[in-house]
């Protein structure tokens, strides 16, 4: 039987917004942070009817770490009075490189977070001012060591390669300053120029230069390389760990787990149903108060679509996919592939290429379907 093993908490408040950022979040410096969590717990309980048997919690965000941790003890205290909790294997957080002290860390890691995922971005001044970042390289340095001081064995920093003005041997430099902290996991995002982004305005423009296809395809390589050198395992198209330390929450999604997502703007995968939140924060609240759940989106897997959206979701880990699932692939996609014991995997390049790839994936079996 399915079961719900994860609860995504969305906090969507930020202190300022990244020029290239898509994800739902608001620069309201007198938000009442209590108040938010209190909607989540309230929006939690409209989902009593779910059976959970929860292995992780991810605060993730905007910015979690512009909540101040005795506001989540008193929360976790809270979610635990209405949901096992006993089982839990990982309690993640994000956090900017500039909110949390040592003290901060400390009382987290007290009261039961185990993960923290520092949004560093570049670990280049000059990286993080094409960003738009207002933290400095020593911030980031300060909090990964903070943390780990504090008693956080599993570390994560998040890296954006590919933006404007970055060379690969920038990228190089960048990543052989990974080597002496004690990280045990990395995430790698391309920049992508979204648009309604200031970011993907100038692009869209042509005010702003990206690395052109060639370049990127390198520094992916790069990153590859160099990762698989300091022993990490390339699992996610863009996430790498040392062995054991691959993010259990977000292993979930890329396993067809369940999951719910809590919060504005937030995803939840159940009983083959995904379904999203409305992003808009006043309607968010206005409907978790009526005791209505904040749905905006959904969609119901039927028939043959759970086991696509398997083949979809399950493409983007190493892991790949049992071969019987996909018997015939198309001869323009073969390059892309590797065969091992059974399973279909994506290779590097095609891990690098996986959203054209599934596009192109998907157009076959709409075909073979009439
Ligand atoms: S990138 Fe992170 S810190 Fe920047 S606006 Fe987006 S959510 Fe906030």
């Amino acid at each position: 039987m399915k079961v719900v093993k994860g609860i995504y908490f969305h906090i969507p408040f930020c202190s300022y917004k990244c020029p290239y950022c898509d994800f739902l979040s608001f620069v309201e410096p007198q938000a009442n942070h209590e108040e938010y969590l209190q909607l989540l717990l309230k929006e939690l309980d409209l989902y009593k009817d779910l059976d959970f048997s929860l292995k992780t919690l991810y605060f993730g965000g905007g910015t979690p770490s512009l909540i101040k941790p005795k506001l989540y003890e008193g929360f976790i205290r809270e979610l635990s009075k209405g949901i096992d909790l006993s089982c839990l294997e990982e309690i993640s957080l994000e956090a900017n490189p500039e909110n949390y002290s040592f003290e901060d860390y400390k009382q987290l890691k007290d009261m039961g977070f185990n993960r923290i995922s520092i949004g560093a971005q570049s670990l280049r001044e000059e990286g993080l001012k094409a960003l738009g970042r207002l933290h400095s390289v020593k911030d980031t340095l300060r909090a990964v060591y903070n943390a780990y001081r504090a008693g956080f064995e599993n570390i994560n920093i998040d890296l954006i390669y590919g933006y404007h003005g970055q060379s690969l041997r920038d990228l190089e430099k960048e990543i052989d300053l990974l080597k002496d902290l004690p990280l045990t996991h990395i995430s790698l995002y391309l920049l992508t120029p979204y648009e309604d982004t200031q970011i993907g305005n100038l692009y869209k423009k042509g005010l702003l230069k990206l690395p052109d296809e060639d370049t990127i395809g390198d520094m992916y390589q790069l990153l590859v390389d160099k990762l698989s050198d300091m022993g990490f395992l390339h699992y996610e198209v863009s996430n790498f760990a040392l062995e054991g330390y691959e993010c259990k929450h977000n292993l979930l999604y890329w396993t067809h787990e369940e999951f719910l997502g809590l919060g504005p703007s937030a995803w939840s995968f159940v009983k083959y149903r995904r379904f999203g939140n409305t992003r808009n924060l006043r309607l968010y609240k206005e409907r978790v108060m009526k005791g209505k759940k904040p749905i905006q989106y959904e969609e119901v897997l039927e028939g043959k679509e759970k086991i696509y959206d398997y083949i979809f979701v399950v493409l983007r880990t190493r892991k790949g996919v049992e071969k019987d699932l996909l018997p015939s692939l198309p001869e323009d996609l073969k390059e892309f592939f590797e065969e091992e014991e059974g399973r279909l995997k994506l290779n590097t390049r095609g891990m690098l290429l996986i959203n054209e790839i599934l596009l192109r994936l998907k157009e076959c079996i709409l075909l073979m379907n009439g």
